[in-house]
Protein backbone atom coordinates (compact mmCIF):
# COMPACT_ATOMS: atom_id res chain seq x y z
CA UNK A 1 0.00 0.00 0.00
CA UNK A 2 1.40 3.13 -1.16
CA UNK A 3 1.16 6.21 1.29
CA UNK A 4 -1.57 8.28 -0.40
CA UNK A 5 -3.67 4.95 0.04
CA UNK A 6 -2.76 4.74 3.64
CA UNK A 7 -3.24 8.44 3.60
CA UNK A 8 -7.13 8.23 1.94
CA UNK A 9 -8.05 5.33 4.70
CA UNK A 10 -6.94 8.00 7.39
CA UNK A 11 -9.07 10.75 6.05
CA UNK A 12 -11.88 9.04 4.48
CA UNK A 13 -12.53 5.50 6.62
CA UNK A 14 -16.06 4.79 6.03
CA UNK A 15 -16.10 5.47 2.66
CA UNK A 16 -16.18 1.88 0.92
CA UNK A 17 -17.30 2.98 -2.83
CA UNK A 18 -14.89 4.35 -5.28
CA UNK A 19 -15.52 6.47 -8.63
CA UNK A 20 -15.73 3.47 -10.51
CA UNK A 21 -19.02 2.24 -8.59
CA UNK A 22 -20.89 5.13 -9.12
CA UNK A 23 -19.42 5.70 -12.86
CA UNK A 24 -21.05 2.17 -13.33
CA UNK A 25 -24.08 3.24 -11.06
CA UNK A 26 -24.81 6.42 -13.33
CA UNK A 27 -24.15 5.24 -16.65
CA UNK A 28 -24.04 7.42 -19.73
CA UNK A 29 -27.62 8.61 -20.44
CA UNK A 30 -29.59 6.58 -23.28
CA UNK A 31 -30.89 9.51 -25.27
CA UNK A 32 -30.89 10.08 -29.16
CA UNK A 33 -27.84 11.60 -30.99
CA UNK A 34 -27.51 15.52 -30.15
CA UNK A 35 -30.15 15.30 -27.21
CA UNK A 36 -28.95 18.16 -24.96
CA UNK A 37 -29.08 17.90 -21.10
CA UNK A 38 -29.29 21.02 -18.91
CA UNK A 39 -30.22 21.84 -15.58
CA UNK A 40 -31.08 24.41 -13.18
CA UNK A 41 -29.12 24.64 -9.80
CA UNK A 42 -30.44 27.13 -7.66
CA UNK A 43 -29.21 27.33 -4.04
CA UNK A 44 -32.61 27.62 -2.35
CA UNK A 45 -32.91 30.81 -1.54
CA UNK A 46 -36.14 31.11 -2.48
CA UNK A 47 -35.93 34.55 -4.78
CA UNK A 48 -35.76 33.96 -8.42
CA UNK A 49 -34.21 36.67 -10.54
CA UNK A 50 -35.47 37.62 -13.87
CA UNK A 51 -31.67 36.51 -15.22
CA UNK A 52 -31.97 33.37 -13.33
CA UNK A 53 -35.42 32.91 -15.04
CA UNK A 54 -33.81 34.13 -18.45
CA UNK A 55 -31.10 32.12 -18.52
CA UNK A 56 -33.54 29.23 -17.67
CA UNK A 57 -35.51 29.42 -20.84
CA UNK A 58 -32.68 28.89 -22.56
CA UNK A 59 -31.80 26.06 -20.52
CA UNK A 60 -35.14 24.34 -21.20
CA UNK A 61 -35.39 25.42 -24.39
CA UNK A 62 -32.19 24.41 -25.57
CA UNK A 63 -32.99 20.57 -23.79
CA UNK A 64 -36.82 20.42 -25.24
CA UNK A 65 -35.37 21.61 -28.98
CA UNK A 66 -33.03 18.69 -28.94
CA UNK A 67 -35.21 15.94 -27.32
CA UNK A 68 -32.97 16.40 -24.23
CA UNK A 69 -33.31 16.56 -20.64
CA UNK A 70 -33.65 19.27 -18.30
CA UNK A 71 -33.69 18.71 -14.61
CA UNK A 72 -33.62 20.20 -11.44
CA UNK A 73 -30.69 19.63 -8.93
CA UNK A 74 -30.77 21.60 -5.27
CA UNK A 75 -27.39 23.06 -4.03
CA UNK A 76 -27.97 22.77 -0.59
CA UNK A 77 -24.57 22.44 0.82
CA UNK A 78 -24.83 25.98 2.37
CA UNK A 79 -26.96 24.72 5.61
CA UNK A 80 -26.46 28.19 7.27
CA UNK A 81 -28.35 30.01 4.25
CA UNK A 82 -31.28 27.37 3.97
CA UNK A 83 -35.15 28.87 3.81
CA UNK A 84 -37.78 26.51 4.28
CA UNK A 85 -39.84 26.25 1.52
CA UNK A 86 -37.63 27.73 -0.72
CA UNK A 87 -37.52 25.19 -3.25
CA UNK A 88 -41.11 24.78 -3.95
CA UNK A 89 -41.34 28.31 -5.00
CA UNK A 90 -38.27 28.64 -7.23
CA UNK A 91 -40.52 25.44 -8.82
CA UNK A 92 -43.57 27.52 -8.83
CA UNK A 93 -41.92 31.05 -10.63
CA UNK A 94 -40.85 28.71 -12.99
CA UNK A 95 -43.68 26.50 -13.84
CA UNK A 96 -45.36 29.38 -13.93
CA UNK A 97 -43.49 30.46 -17.41
CA UNK A 98 -43.68 27.14 -18.93
CA UNK A 99 -40.95 25.63 -17.18
CA UNK A 100 -41.76 21.87 -15.80
CA UNK A 101 -38.03 19.77 -15.05
CA UNK A 102 -38.40 16.15 -16.36
CA UNK A 103 -36.10 14.62 -13.76
CA UNK A 104 -34.36 15.75 -10.51
CA UNK A 105 -36.15 18.01 -7.42
CA UNK A 106 -39.83 18.39 -8.59
CA UNK A 107 -41.25 19.64 -5.19
CA UNK A 108 -40.09 20.26 -1.88
CA UNK A 109 -39.63 16.29 -0.70
CA UNK A 110 -39.99 14.64 -4.34
CA UNK A 111 -37.45 13.71 -6.91
CA UNK A 112 -37.80 11.78 -9.64
CA UNK A 113 -35.27 10.08 -12.13
CA UNK A 114 -32.17 7.57 -11.92
CA UNK A 115 -29.32 9.92 -11.27
CA UNK A 116 -29.99 11.44 -8.38
CA UNK A 117 -30.19 12.12 -5.28
CA UNK A 118 -30.47 15.76 -6.59
CA UNK A 119 -30.16 17.51 -3.48
CA UNK A 120 -26.20 17.90 -3.10
CA UNK A 121 -27.11 17.98 1.20
CA UNK A 122 -27.31 13.85 0.13
CA UNK A 123 -24.89 12.94 -1.96
CA UNK A 124 -21.94 13.24 0.68
CA UNK A 125 -20.55 10.00 -0.18
CA UNK A 126 -20.23 10.32 -3.77
CA UNK A 127 -18.62 13.53 -2.79
CA UNK A 128 -16.35 11.70 -0.82
CA UNK A 129 -15.81 8.60 -2.72
CA UNK A 130 -14.38 10.81 -5.32
CA UNK A 131 -12.24 12.87 -3.41
CA UNK A 132 -10.93 9.86 -1.59
CA UNK A 133 -9.76 8.37 -5.12
CA UNK A 134 -7.77 11.75 -5.67
CA UNK A 135 -6.05 11.46 -2.74
CA UNK A 136 -4.99 7.92 -3.14
CA UNK A 137 -3.45 9.08 -6.34
CA UNK A 138 -1.53 12.04 -4.74
CA UNK A 139 -3.92 14.54 -6.65
CA UNK A 140 -5.59 15.88 -3.18
CA UNK A 141 -4.31 16.59 0.11
CA UNK A 142 -5.85 17.39 3.46
CA UNK A 143 -5.13 21.27 4.76
CA UNK A 144 -4.91 21.96 8.09
CA UNK A 145 -4.12 25.50 8.07
CA UNK A 146 -6.31 27.71 10.52
CA UNK A 147 -8.01 31.11 9.32
CA UNK A 148 -4.94 33.07 11.25
CA UNK A 149 -2.29 31.12 9.26
CA UNK A 150 -4.10 31.67 5.79
CA UNK A 151 -3.96 35.44 7.00
CA UNK A 152 -0.46 35.48 7.45
CA UNK A 153 0.20 34.15 3.99
CA UNK A 154 -1.90 36.46 2.48
CA UNK A 155 -0.19 38.83 4.81
CA UNK A 156 3.11 37.99 2.95
CA UNK A 157 2.68 37.81 -0.53
CA UNK A 158 1.78 41.45 -0.75
CA UNK A 159 4.39 42.12 -3.52
CA UNK A 160 4.14 38.80 -4.93
CA UNK A 161 2.66 38.71 -8.51
CA UNK A 162 0.97 35.42 -8.14
CA UNK A 163 -1.17 35.15 -4.53
CA UNK A 164 -3.16 32.51 -3.10
CA UNK A 165 -2.61 29.03 -1.79
CA UNK A 166 -0.06 27.32 -4.18
CA UNK A 167 3.26 26.08 -4.92
CA UNK A 168 5.93 26.93 -2.08
CA UNK A 169 3.21 28.77 -0.22
CA UNK A 170 0.80 25.72 0.16
CA UNK A 171 2.26 24.83 3.10
CA UNK A 172 0.42 21.86 3.90
CA UNK A 173 1.05 19.97 0.41
CA UNK A 174 4.47 18.16 1.24
CA UNK A 175 3.25 17.47 4.84
CA UNK A 176 4.65 13.50 5.49
CA UNK A 177 1.49 10.60 6.14
CA UNK A 178 3.23 10.59 9.73
CA UNK A 179 2.79 14.43 10.39
CA UNK A 180 -0.73 14.13 9.03
CA UNK A 181 -1.36 10.93 11.49
CA UNK A 182 -0.20 13.27 14.35
CA UNK A 183 -2.31 16.43 13.71
CA UNK A 184 -5.30 14.48 13.09
CA UNK A 185 -4.79 12.35 16.25
CA UNK A 186 -4.77 15.28 18.21
CA UNK A 187 -7.88 16.52 16.42
CA UNK A 188 -6.76 19.06 14.15
CA UNK A 189 -9.35 20.38 11.93
CA UNK A 190 -8.74 19.93 7.81
CA UNK A 191 -9.94 20.80 4.18
CA UNK A 192 -8.90 19.07 1.54
CA UNK A 193 -7.17 20.40 -1.13
CA UNK A 194 -6.79 19.97 -5.03
CA UNK A 195 -3.17 19.51 -5.63
CA UNK A 196 -2.86 21.71 -8.74
CA UNK A 197 -1.10 21.04 -11.37
CA UNK A 198 -1.02 24.09 -13.06
CA UNK A 199 1.68 25.77 -13.99
CA UNK A 200 1.94 29.87 -13.87
CA UNK A 201 2.98 29.79 -18.02
CA UNK A 202 0.00 27.72 -18.36
CA UNK A 203 -2.74 28.63 -20.50
CA UNK A 204 -6.53 27.13 -20.10
CA UNK A 205 -8.53 27.44 -23.50
CA UNK A 206 -11.78 26.61 -24.05
CA UNK A 207 -14.76 27.62 -26.51
CA UNK A 208 -17.85 28.98 -24.99
CA UNK A 209 -20.79 28.49 -26.89
CA UNK A 210 -21.75 32.35 -26.24
CA UNK A 211 -18.57 33.84 -25.53
CA UNK A 212 -16.36 31.73 -28.16
CA UNK A 213 -12.91 31.15 -27.87
CA UNK A 214 -11.58 32.11 -24.59
CA UNK A 215 -8.06 32.11 -23.13
CA UNK A 216 -6.86 32.32 -19.57
CA UNK A 217 -4.18 31.77 -17.42
CA UNK A 218 -4.68 27.80 -16.19
CA UNK A 219 -5.48 27.15 -12.75
CA UNK A 220 -2.67 27.28 -10.05
CA UNK A 221 -4.59 27.07 -6.73
CA UNK A 222 -4.59 24.28 -4.46
CA UNK A 223 -8.65 25.22 -4.48
CA UNK A 224 -10.32 23.95 -1.24
CA UNK A 225 -12.66 20.84 -2.54
CA UNK A 226 -14.40 19.70 0.85
CA UNK A 227 -14.87 22.36 3.90
CA UNK A 228 -13.71 21.12 6.85
CA UNK A 229 -17.37 19.56 7.20
CA UNK A 230 -16.63 17.44 4.42
CA UNK A 231 -19.12 19.27 2.49
CA UNK A 232 -17.90 20.34 -1.15
CA UNK A 233 -17.08 23.61 -2.49
CA UNK A 234 -19.46 24.41 -5.69
CA UNK A 235 -16.23 23.68 -7.62
CA UNK A 236 -15.83 20.19 -7.11
CA UNK A 237 -19.59 19.68 -6.11
CA UNK A 238 -20.05 21.01 -10.53
CA UNK A 239 -17.75 18.52 -11.39
CA UNK A 240 -19.33 15.20 -9.72
CA UNK A 241 -22.75 16.16 -10.27
CA UNK A 242 -22.49 17.87 -14.01
CA UNK A 243 -20.50 14.34 -15.05
CA UNK A 244 -22.51 11.82 -13.05
CA UNK A 245 -26.33 13.43 -14.47
CA UNK A 246 -24.32 13.74 -17.38
CA UNK A 247 -25.21 17.34 -17.98
CA UNK A 248 -24.09 17.92 -21.96
CA UNK A 249 -24.06 21.37 -21.73
CA UNK A 250 -23.85 23.77 -18.72
CA UNK A 251 -25.80 26.79 -19.06
CA UNK A 252 -24.62 28.99 -15.86
CA UNK A 253 -24.51 32.98 -15.24
CA UNK A 254 -21.59 34.18 -16.54
CA UNK A 255 -19.87 35.06 -13.24
CA UNK A 256 -18.45 31.71 -13.12
CA UNK A 257 -16.58 32.69 -16.00
CA UNK A 258 -13.38 33.39 -13.80
CA UNK A 259 -13.63 29.84 -12.00
CA UNK A 260 -13.99 27.54 -15.51
CA UNK A 261 -10.12 27.39 -15.34
CA UNK A 262 -10.46 25.00 -11.99
CA UNK A 263 -13.24 23.44 -13.37
CA UNK A 264 -11.43 22.44 -16.57
CA UNK A 265 -9.00 21.50 -14.60
CA UNK A 266 -10.91 19.36 -11.83
CA UNK A 267 -12.39 17.55 -14.92
CA UNK A 268 -9.24 17.09 -15.80
CA UNK A 269 -7.66 15.39 -12.95
CA UNK A 270 -11.23 13.36 -11.82
CA UNK A 271 -10.87 12.01 -15.95
CA UNK A 272 -14.06 13.33 -17.09
CA UNK A 273 -15.34 14.60 -19.61
CA UNK A 274 -15.44 18.33 -19.42
CA UNK A 275 -19.63 19.46 -20.51
CA UNK A 276 -20.37 22.52 -23.00
CA UNK A 277 -19.62 25.70 -21.65
CA UNK A 278 -22.87 27.82 -22.30
CA UNK A 279 -22.07 31.23 -19.59
CA UNK A 280 -24.84 33.92 -20.22
CA UNK A 281 -24.73 37.06 -19.80
CA UNK A 282 -26.20 39.31 -16.91
CA UNK A 283 -29.16 41.16 -17.91
CA UNK A 284 -28.40 44.75 -17.66
CA UNK A 285 -30.41 48.17 -17.39
CA UNK A 286 -29.54 51.47 -18.49
CA UNK A 287 -29.16 54.35 -15.90
CA UNK A 288 -28.38 57.63 -16.30
CA UNK A 289 -27.00 57.09 -19.82
CA UNK A 290 -24.47 53.86 -18.35
CA UNK A 291 -25.31 50.79 -17.82
CA UNK A 292 -25.50 48.29 -14.78
CA UNK A 293 -26.81 44.69 -13.52
CA UNK A 294 -30.58 44.40 -13.15
CA UNK A 295 -30.32 44.66 -9.52
CA UNK A 296 -32.75 42.54 -6.84
CA UNK A 297 -31.97 45.39 -4.33
CA UNK A 298 -33.00 48.30 -6.65
CA UNK A 299 -35.21 46.93 -9.40
CA UNK A 300 -38.37 45.68 -8.75
CA UNK A 301 -38.79 43.65 -11.74
CA UNK A 302 -35.64 42.26 -10.45
CA UNK A 303 -37.97 39.65 -9.13
CA UNK A 304 -39.76 36.80 -11.37
CA UNK A 305 -42.46 37.38 -8.99
CA UNK A 306 -43.12 40.95 -9.86
CA UNK A 307 -44.74 39.69 -13.34
CA UNK A 308 -47.29 37.57 -11.69
CA UNK A 309 -48.18 40.28 -9.55
CA UNK A 310 -48.53 42.99 -11.96
CA UNK A 311 -50.57 40.07 -14.26
CA UNK A 312 -47.96 39.68 -16.74
CA UNK A 313 -48.92 36.62 -19.04
CA UNK A 314 -46.65 33.44 -19.47
CA UNK A 315 -46.50 34.03 -23.19
CA UNK A 316 -45.54 37.58 -22.85
CA UNK A 317 -42.76 37.55 -20.58
CA UNK A 318 -41.29 33.74 -22.57
CA UNK A 319 -42.03 36.16 -26.12
CA UNK A 320 -40.02 39.21 -24.26
CA UNK A 321 -37.40 36.94 -22.79
CA UNK A 322 -36.45 35.51 -26.69
CA UNK A 323 -36.34 38.79 -27.77
CA UNK A 324 -33.82 39.74 -25.02
CA UNK A 325 -32.21 36.36 -25.85
CA UNK A 326 -31.88 36.31 -29.65
CA UNK A 327 -30.82 39.11 -31.64
CA UNK A 328 -33.46 37.57 -34.85
CA UNK A 329 -36.47 36.63 -32.86
CA UNK A 330 -38.24 39.58 -33.60
CA UNK A 331 -37.36 39.40 -37.71
CA UNK A 332 -38.32 35.44 -36.94
CA UNK A 333 -41.98 36.42 -35.37
CA UNK A 334 -43.01 38.69 -37.96
CA UNK A 335 -42.40 35.79 -40.40
CA UNK A 336 -44.09 33.47 -38.16
CA UNK A 337 -46.62 35.79 -36.54
CA UNK A 338 -48.84 32.71 -34.82
CA UNK A 339 -46.40 29.88 -34.46
CA UNK A 340 -46.05 28.83 -30.91
CA UNK A 341 -42.75 29.93 -29.01
CA UNK A 342 -41.39 26.57 -28.98
CA UNK A 343 -40.63 26.63 -32.30
CA UNK A 344 -38.43 29.31 -32.52
CA UNK A 345 -34.70 28.22 -33.43
CA UNK A 346 -33.02 29.62 -30.16
CA UNK A 347 -29.09 29.68 -31.20
CA UNK A 348 -26.52 30.51 -28.13
CA UNK A 349 -24.41 32.19 -31.18
CA UNK A 350 -26.81 35.20 -31.38
CA UNK A 351 -27.05 35.62 -27.72
CA UNK A 352 -25.41 39.09 -26.11
CA UNK A 353 -22.12 38.71 -25.03
CA UNK A 354 -22.04 41.82 -22.98
CA UNK A 355 -25.10 41.60 -21.56
CA UNK A 356 -28.70 42.17 -22.57
CA UNK A 357 -30.43 45.43 -21.78
CA UNK A 358 -33.83 45.12 -20.42
CA UNK A 359 -36.54 47.36 -21.59
CA UNK A 360 -39.92 47.58 -19.61
CA UNK A 361 -41.21 49.61 -22.49
CA UNK A 362 -40.31 46.84 -24.55
CA UNK A 363 -42.07 43.98 -22.51
CA UNK A 364 -45.06 46.15 -22.20
CA UNK A 365 -45.19 46.61 -26.23
CA UNK A 366 -44.23 42.77 -26.49
CA UNK A 367 -47.19 42.18 -23.91
CA UNK A 368 -50.00 44.22 -25.44
CA UNK A 369 -49.01 42.72 -28.79
CA UNK A 370 -49.46 39.22 -27.47
CA UNK A 371 -52.77 40.05 -25.39
CA UNK A 372 -53.86 41.75 -28.70
CA UNK A 373 -54.11 38.52 -30.20
CA UNK A 374 -55.93 36.59 -27.35
CA UNK A 375 -59.85 35.76 -27.57
CA UNK A 376 -61.84 37.26 -24.83
CA UNK A 377 -62.35 34.19 -23.61
CA UNK A 378 -58.72 33.66 -22.73
CA UNK A 379 -58.63 37.15 -21.58
CA UNK A 380 -61.13 36.93 -19.02
CA UNK A 381 -59.66 33.83 -17.59
CA UNK A 382 -55.89 34.61 -17.16
CA UNK A 383 -57.11 38.06 -15.59
CA UNK A 384 -59.73 36.48 -13.92
CA UNK A 385 -57.10 33.87 -12.23
CA UNK A 386 -54.59 36.96 -11.82
CA UNK A 387 -57.47 38.78 -10.19
CA UNK A 388 -58.93 36.26 -7.65
CA UNK A 389 -55.13 36.63 -6.29
CA UNK A 390 -53.96 39.84 -6.76
CA UNK A 391 -57.52 42.05 -7.18
CA UNK A 392 -60.44 40.70 -5.41
CA UNK A 393 -62.39 44.34 -6.42
CA UNK A 394 -61.82 43.00 -10.39
CA UNK A 395 -62.65 39.37 -9.47
CA UNK A 396 -66.04 40.74 -7.91
CA UNK A 397 -66.40 42.72 -10.83
CA UNK A 398 -66.55 40.39 -13.48
CA UNK A 399 -68.47 37.82 -10.79
CA UNK A 400 -71.56 40.22 -11.31
CA UNK A 401 -72.10 38.80 -14.66
CA UNK A 402 -69.43 36.84 -16.20
CA UNK A 403 -71.00 37.10 -19.86
CA UNK A 404 -70.73 40.96 -19.74
CA UNK A 405 -67.28 41.32 -18.56
CA UNK A 406 -66.03 39.01 -21.37
CA UNK A 407 -68.04 40.86 -23.89
CA UNK A 408 -66.55 44.28 -22.51
CA UNK A 409 -63.18 42.65 -22.98
CA UNK A 410 -64.29 41.41 -26.48
CA UNK A 411 -64.80 44.84 -27.58
CA UNK A 412 -62.31 45.44 -30.81
CA UNK A 413 -60.79 41.98 -30.18
CA UNK A 414 -60.74 39.45 -32.19
CA UNK A 415 -60.78 41.25 -35.46
CA UNK A 416 -57.99 42.21 -38.29
CA UNK A 417 -56.53 44.73 -35.95
CA UNK A 418 -56.97 44.67 -32.61
CA UNK A 419 -56.63 47.38 -30.15
CA UNK A 420 -53.48 47.24 -27.55
CA UNK A 421 -54.73 48.80 -24.76
CA UNK A 422 -53.41 46.39 -21.91
CA UNK A 423 -50.00 45.31 -21.65
CA UNK A 424 -50.77 43.40 -18.06
CA UNK A 425 -53.80 42.40 -15.97
CA UNK A 426 -53.51 45.11 -13.64
CA UNK A 427 -53.85 47.62 -16.12
CA UNK A 428 -57.64 46.05 -16.24
CA UNK A 429 -59.19 47.47 -13.51
CA UNK A 430 -58.98 50.87 -15.40
CA UNK A 431 -59.26 50.33 -18.60
CA UNK A 432 -63.03 49.14 -18.09
CA UNK A 433 -63.69 51.07 -14.98
CA UNK A 434 -66.62 52.85 -16.61
CA UNK A 435 -68.30 49.89 -17.72
CA UNK A 436 -69.34 49.81 -14.30
CA UNK A 437 -71.36 52.16 -12.26
CA UNK A 438 -68.77 51.20 -9.17
CA UNK A 439 -65.51 52.37 -10.46
CA UNK A 440 -67.10 54.54 -12.74
CA UNK A 441 -65.60 58.54 -12.44
CA UNK A 442 -66.99 61.11 -14.48
CA UNK A 443 -64.55 63.46 -16.27
CA UNK A 444 -66.05 65.95 -18.34
CA UNK A 445 -63.19 67.70 -20.59
CA UNK A 446 -63.40 68.00 -23.78
CA UNK A 447 -60.75 68.34 -27.08
CA UNK A 448 -60.88 69.62 -30.41
CA UNK A 449 -63.71 71.91 -31.59
CA UNK A 450 -66.38 70.30 -28.53
CA UNK A 451 -66.72 72.97 -26.07
CA UNK A 452 -69.44 72.67 -23.02
CA UNK A 453 -71.69 74.81 -25.13
CA UNK A 454 -71.55 72.51 -28.70
CA UNK A 455 -72.02 69.86 -25.66
CA UNK A 456 -75.24 71.14 -24.60
CA UNK A 457 -76.86 71.18 -28.04
CA UNK A 458 -75.31 67.82 -28.58
CA UNK A 459 -76.41 65.67 -25.87
CA UNK A 460 -79.83 67.37 -25.42
CA UNK A 461 -80.74 65.90 -29.25
CA UNK A 462 -78.58 63.06 -28.54
CA UNK A 463 -80.84 61.70 -25.43
CA UNK A 464 -83.67 61.79 -27.29
CA UNK A 465 -82.29 60.33 -30.74
CA UNK A 466 -80.10 56.73 -29.24
CA UNK A 467 -81.66 54.01 -29.28
CA UNK A 468 -79.84 50.57 -28.00
CA UNK A 469 -81.70 48.24 -30.59
CA UNK A 470 -79.80 49.88 -33.59
CA UNK A 471 -77.63 48.34 -35.56
CA UNK A 472 -73.76 49.84 -35.45
CA UNK A 473 -74.84 51.44 -38.40
CA UNK A 474 -78.00 52.72 -37.81
CA UNK A 475 -76.31 54.24 -35.07
CA UNK A 476 -73.78 56.03 -36.53
CA UNK A 477 -76.14 57.18 -38.93
CA UNK A 478 -78.12 59.15 -36.20
CA UNK A 479 -75.30 60.63 -34.78
CA UNK A 480 -74.60 62.54 -37.99
CA UNK A 481 -77.87 63.35 -39.10
CA UNK A 482 -77.64 65.22 -35.81
CA UNK A 483 -75.05 66.87 -37.24
CA UNK A 484 -76.50 69.79 -39.09
CA UNK A 485 -79.23 70.70 -36.04
CA UNK A 486 -76.03 71.88 -33.73
CA UNK A 487 -74.18 73.45 -36.37
CA UNK A 488 -71.69 70.76 -37.57
CA UNK A 489 -71.09 68.67 -40.51
CA UNK A 490 -71.05 64.98 -40.70
CA UNK A 491 -68.26 64.96 -43.06
CA UNK A 492 -64.76 65.82 -41.84
CA UNK A 493 -62.79 66.89 -45.04
CA UNK A 494 -66.09 69.59 -45.67
CA UNK A 495 -65.04 70.58 -42.09
CA UNK A 496 -61.00 70.91 -42.92
CA UNK A 497 -62.10 72.69 -46.19
CA UNK A 498 -64.22 75.47 -44.58
CA UNK A 499 -63.84 75.45 -40.60
CA UNK A 500 -65.34 78.64 -40.37
CA UNK A 501 -69.20 77.34 -41.87
CA UNK A 502 -69.43 75.30 -38.87
CA UNK A 503 -69.10 74.16 -34.83
CA UNK A 504 -67.46 71.37 -35.86
CA UNK A 505 -67.62 67.92 -37.31
CA UNK A 506 -68.73 64.63 -36.80
CA UNK A 507 -65.74 63.64 -34.83
CA UNK A 508 -66.04 66.24 -32.24
CA UNK A 509 -70.45 65.60 -31.85
CA UNK A 510 -68.75 61.70 -31.41
CA UNK A 511 -66.30 62.79 -28.48
CA UNK A 512 -69.20 64.82 -26.67
CA UNK A 513 -71.13 61.04 -26.39
CA UNK A 514 -67.56 59.26 -25.56
CA UNK A 515 -66.84 62.03 -22.72
CA UNK A 516 -70.56 61.95 -21.79
CA UNK A 517 -70.62 58.03 -21.01
CA UNK A 518 -67.01 57.32 -20.38
CA UNK A 519 -65.39 60.45 -18.55
CA UNK A 520 -62.66 59.52 -21.56
CA UNK A 521 -61.63 60.80 -24.94
CA UNK A 522 -60.42 58.21 -26.61
CA UNK A 523 -61.76 54.75 -26.15
CA UNK A 524 -62.75 51.12 -27.98
CA UNK A 525 -65.77 51.20 -30.18
CA UNK A 526 -68.55 53.45 -28.69
CA UNK A 527 -71.37 51.51 -30.49
CA UNK A 528 -69.86 48.45 -28.67
CA UNK A 529 -69.55 50.20 -25.49
CA UNK A 530 -73.30 51.67 -25.34
CA UNK A 531 -75.01 49.08 -25.78
CA UNK A 532 -72.92 46.93 -23.02
CA UNK A 533 -73.88 50.14 -20.61
CA UNK A 534 -77.41 49.58 -21.33
CA UNK A 535 -80.35 52.04 -21.99
CA UNK A 536 -80.47 53.19 -17.93
CA UNK A 537 -76.93 54.05 -17.47
CA UNK A 538 -76.94 55.60 -20.86
CA UNK A 539 -79.37 58.05 -20.56
CA UNK A 540 -78.34 58.80 -16.61
CA UNK A 541 -74.64 59.67 -17.66
CA UNK A 542 -75.93 61.41 -20.66
CA UNK A 543 -78.60 63.65 -18.72
CA UNK A 544 -75.33 64.01 -15.92
CA UNK A 545 -73.56 65.28 -18.17
CA UNK A 546 -76.01 67.52 -19.92
CA UNK A 547 -76.46 69.51 -16.35
CA UNK A 548 -72.85 69.77 -15.81
CA UNK A 549 -72.68 71.07 -19.08
CA UNK A 550 -75.12 73.73 -18.38
CA UNK A 551 -73.68 74.77 -15.38
CA UNK A 552 -70.73 74.87 -17.18
CA UNK A 553 -71.56 77.67 -19.51
N1 LIG B 1 -25.83 27.16 -7.35
C1 LIG B 1 -25.18 27.96 -8.33
C2 LIG B 1 -25.84 29.34 -8.33
O1 LIG B 1 -26.97 29.45 -7.90
C3 LIG B 1 -25.38 27.31 -9.69
C4 LIG B 1 -24.52 27.81 -10.78
C5 LIG B 1 -24.59 26.77 -11.90
O2 LIG B 1 -25.58 26.78 -12.64
O3 LIG B 1 -23.70 25.95 -11.98
O4 LIG B 1 -25.23 30.29 -8.70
Amino acid sequence: MTDYEKLADLLFPQIDKDGTYYENKYPARNLKEGAKVTRFAPSPTGFLHFGNLYTMLVAYRTAKNSDGIFYVRVEDTDQKRKVEGAVEVMLKSLAAYGIEPDEGVIGENQEKGEYGPYRQSERKDIYQAFAKDLVKQGLAYPCFCTADELDEMRSRQENEPQKGYWGKWAKCRNLSLDEIQKKINDGAEWTLRLKSPGTPEGKCRFDDAIKGKIEMPENIQDVVLLKSDGIPTYHFAHAIDDHLMRTTHVIRGDEWISSTPIHLQLFRVLGFKPPKYVHVATIMKEENGGKRKLSKRKDPEAAVTYYSQQGYPKDSVNEYILTLANSNFEDWRRANQTAPLEEFPLNFKKMSVSGALFDIVKLTDVSKNVISKMNAQKVFDLSYQWAKEYNTDLAALYEHNKDRAKAILNIDRENKKPRKDIAKWSDIPDYISYMYDETFTPCYDLTGNATPSLAVKVLEKYIDTVNLNDSKDEWFGRIKDMCEAVGCTPNVKEYKANPENYDGHVGDVSTIIRVALTGRTNTPDLYAITELLGENTVKQRLEAALNHYKEEM
